[in-house]
């Protein structure tokens, strides 16, 4: 009997009083506790999910089909990171914020990962989940650090890393595997420079209509040599991407009569897509699926 009476009062208490240390008292073994992992882009967010499985539960911050470059976290952001066991993001290089937000945050159990530690930033790109071996380094991270907070179930966290990467291992395979076929090997994206860090994987040339951030614009100069080379080259599609505005894409491609395919930078997934459980690896698929059609692949 005694379990039911304290379990409802400790959650009043905890549940009125902000500063208290929340994670400490609901881990204990009274209370079937799971780690929670705070996130902040989908990569980071999908990896997260893998790893916890069901001991876990992953919070998303920035929300679905939001633009993160410019992304201004609001205060239940930092009641979410306040009662988290873990908060993971990209690197202060994406999320520049995040240095701010956690001198407001006062939860001294938090674990905090730098998911890019270890990774090899080229030219400031931000992008960096975008090359595959980058992400079982992010994996890693992440697992690393729920298991610091929850080591009863290591064994367990590890299995599903193993599993991760067995994933990421196959599709990466499938992008060598493709590429290697294709008649074609440049991509112009209709987009911000996101995908440096894949063309640079799979041995393609990349030419994006804007710098590293979406809010960059493009130059009527740097248009008119991207029209320029679509036609020298005898390209077939321009790729464009989900969340920035695809007018960019779009005016080229009726300057050049060029078709549009999507290539979707997963910074971000929309709504409905995370709804129906897309996944990172699901999602790099579709693009591989669009590269197989831009590039002339077998
Ligand atoms: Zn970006």
């Amino acid at each position: 009997m005694r379990k039911f009476i304290i379990l409802p009062l400790l959650f009043l208490f905890f549940a009125g009083c902000e500063n208290s240390p929340y994670v400490n008292v609901v881990s204990s073994d009274a209370v079937n506790h799971k780690i929670t992992v705070v996130t902040t882009l989908f990569p980071v967010y999908d990896f997260a999910k893998n790893i916890g499985g069901k001991m876990s539960d992953a919070i998303l911050l920035i929300p679905p089909g939001t633009e993160p470059h410019e992304y201004e976290p609001t205060s239940y952001d930092v009641v979410n990171i306040n009662r988290a066991d873990v908060f993971a993001y990209t690197g202060d290089f994406m999320e520049k914020w995040v240095s701010g937000i956690l001198d407001s945050v006062t939860n001294k159990n938090l674990e905090i990962v730098d998911t890019s530690k270890g990774t090899e930033i080229v030219n400031g790109d931000p992008h960096i989940w975008l090359d595959f071996a980058h992400d079982k380094i992010m994996a890693k991270n992440i697992a690393d650090a729920i298991i610091k907070k929850d080591p009863s179930h290591k064994d367990y966290y590890e299995k599903n890393l193993q599993d991760l990467f067995a994933k990421i291992d196959a599709v990466d395979d499938a992008y060598s595997k493709t590429i290697s076929s294709c008649k074609t090997k440049e991509i112009i994206y209709g987009g911000h420079y996101a995908f440096g860090y894949l063309t640079r994987r799979f041995g393609l040339t990349y030419d994006a209509a804007q710098g590293l951030s979406p809010d960059s614009e493009p130059n009527a100069k740097d248009l008119i040599e991207l029209t320029n080379q679509i036609k020298r080259d005898d390209i077939k599609y321009i790729f464009y991407e989900e969340l920035a505005s695809p007018k960019v894409a779009e005016t080229i491609s009726k300057e050049t009569g060029v078709q549009m395919l999507l290539l979707n930078n997963l910074e971000s997934l929309p709504k409905e897509d995370m709804q129906n459980g897309k996944t990172f690896i699901d999602e790099m698929y579709k693009n591989l699926g669009n590269i197989k059609i831009g590039l002339d692949c077998k």
